[in-house]
């Protein structure tokens, strides 16, 4: 036994000395390549978009450097974005479902207690592990990285102020811009964020305690994602939203009823068409006055917070743009190709800074795809295959065209569909709530959207996808094998909807 004991610890001691001499190589190595010559690639910004980037060209043999002045790896999705709130949607959900759910699951628990301070610590801890892991990341894929912010001073000259202080610059053959977006502000300025009782994402990530009242501003997809969080944990939330429907740009029509209503069922309050013109505070309370869309019909609302979730708009705030030649359209979005190149020479860009949807995933395809043009002059990502999710409880999740998309279009479509409700692993997880929807073209069965709402959303859209990807038919989807008992079964039957008729419905 003793034996055993000191051959691991001789391995481990082993394995530590290696490990320090590596790093010690790696810091070698990395401070003469930089003195060198010039990088043969400069990421600004290490979120999704830019970390990937940077690693993919490291991996492809480029010398490449990120710059990021946040101080940690990740960008918007792993400090104050997608990973903290998935974290306080998922550890929400469970308290939701213990305290509402598990009794007519034949699990009986009492004294069933929020401890906020210990979820949002869950929630920091989980941040701190993955940005901390990109740093690994970037130390295997011998990615060079900087804390500090980058300016222009040429094309091929960046200059660097560095968070601990003092500036340096590096020269490089080419950049690609991935700084990403900011929380844009209420229109107009009438509402002030001071991330204490007014607050945008980032603030309502990290409130401190439970609000009585909280009014979501902006029926968007972060602000049903906090709004849901928030009323779970006990409060009164209120959505007030300009348009008719919830969900933001791109949700099937059909779907978003389905999915207000659902919401409505958990307490959340909709109100729709209605404008927010101000907002006052007074007593501890935010009054918000709003109006209907249309003009007329004023109302005041009373808030404890106020959440501004009224989108987000590019960042490109000290880059030096102007003196390089790199032009904004008239959104503040960096102007690109299809080959991500914008109006200077060398210079790329990807991700929320740019064009599209303000998605992690579809900067990270850009970032590999960007990294390809400098190394191998291709790359490759398809905009009619990027999924949406809302990490609600049901999620939704789609890809491709909604129903009004295509009724817009003139395209002639047929409609496949299955409910939760008919699926064994559905009923059996007593989670039967939503449905699965294709759009297929009527003449070659092709098809052009999915749409799901229910349980594991997210996680299934990946299938609709590699459809969408690859062109798939309903056919096609119709007859692949899928397990049984698994939801998944609902997306092959709503396929088999499309093509022909369903089983089991
Ligand atoms: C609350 C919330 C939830 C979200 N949830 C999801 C989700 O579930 N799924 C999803 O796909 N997307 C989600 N998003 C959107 C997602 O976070 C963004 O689409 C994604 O982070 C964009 O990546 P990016 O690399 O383009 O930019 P960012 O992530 O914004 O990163 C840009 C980085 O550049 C740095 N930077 C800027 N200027 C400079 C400079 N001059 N020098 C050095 N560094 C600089 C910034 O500090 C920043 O870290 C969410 C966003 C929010 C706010």
């Amino acid at each position: 036994m003793l034996t055993v004991q000191r051959a691991a610890q001789r391995n481990a001691a082993r394995r530590i000395r290696e490990a320090t001499l590596q790093a010690a190589r790696w810091q070698a190595t990395r401070a003469m390549s930089s003195e060198s010559g010039p990088y043969d690639a400069v990421v600004i910004g290490g979120g999704p978009g830019g970390y990937v980037a940077a690693i993919k060209a490291a991996q492809h043999g480029l010398k490449t450097l990120c710059i990021e002045k946040r101080g940690s790896l990740g960008g918007t999705c792993l400090n104050v974005g997608c990973i903290p709130s998935k974290a306080m949607l998922n550890n929400s959900h469970i308290y939701h479902q213990t305290q509402h759910d598990l009794k007519r699951r034949g699990i009986d628990v009492s004294d069933v207690k929020l401890n906020l301070p210990q979820m949002l610590k869950a929630k920091a801890d989980s941040v701190t592990g993955l940005t901390k892991g990109i740093e690994v990341l970037f130390k295997q894929n011998k990615v060079d990285y900087i804390k500090g912010t980058a300016s222009f001073v040429s094309p091929t000259r960046i200059a660097i102020q560095l968070n601990e202080g003092g500036e340096t610059e590096v020269e490089t053959k080419n950049v690609i811009i991935a700084t990403g977006s900011e929380v844009s502000p209420f229109p107009g300025g009438a509402i002030e964020i001071d991330e204490d009782q007014i607050v945008s994402s980032t603030g309502a990530l990290d409130l401190q305690n439970v609000p009585e009242k909280l009014v979501v501003i902006g029926g968007g997809i972060i602000g049903l994602e906090m709004g849901s969080v928030w009323s779970r944990l006990g409060a009164q939330v209120t959505v007030v939203e300009f348009l008719g429907g919830i969900g933001g740009a791109g949700i099937d029509e059909e779907i978003a009823k389905q999915f207000q209503r659902s919401l409505q069922k958990q307490g959340l309050k909709f109100q729709l068409n209605t404008k927010v013109i101000s907002a006052e505070k007074k007593d501890g309370k935010v009054y918000l006055k709003t109006e209907s869309a249309k003009g007329g019909k004023e109302d005041t609302l009373e808030a404890d917070v106020v959440l501004v979730a009224v989108g987000r708009r590019p960042y490109t705030k000290g880059l030096n743009l102007e003196k390089i030649g790199v032009e904004l359209d008239n959104r503040g979005r960096i102007i690109i190709d299809d080959q991500f190149n914008t109006t200077v020479q060398n210079i790329k860009c990807i991700g929320d800074v740019t064009f599209g949807p303000m998605l992690a995933h579809k900067a990270e395809e850009e970032g590999v795809a960007a990294a390809e043009y400098i190394s191998k002059g291709h790359g490759h990502v398809n905009y009619q295959a990027i999924p949406s999710v809302v990490y609600t409880h049901p999620e939704v999740a789609w890809v491709g065209k909604t129903e009004q998309e295509l009724k817009a279009a003139g395209v002639k479509y047929k409609v496949g569909k299955f409910p939760f409700a008919a699926n064994s692993r559905a009923k059996t997880n007593l989670d039967t709530e939503g449905q699965v929807k294709f759009l297929t073209e009527a003449e070659t069965d092709r098809i052009l959207g999915v749409h799901i709402i229910g349980p594991n959303a997210g996680e299934m859209i990946a299938e609709g996808v590699l459809a969408v990807e690859y062109g798939a038919s309903s056919e096609d989807i119709a007859r692949t094998c899928h397990a049984h008992p698994t939801l998944s079964e609902a997306f092959k039957e709503a396929a088999m909807a499309a093509y022909d008729k369903p089983i089991h419905f």
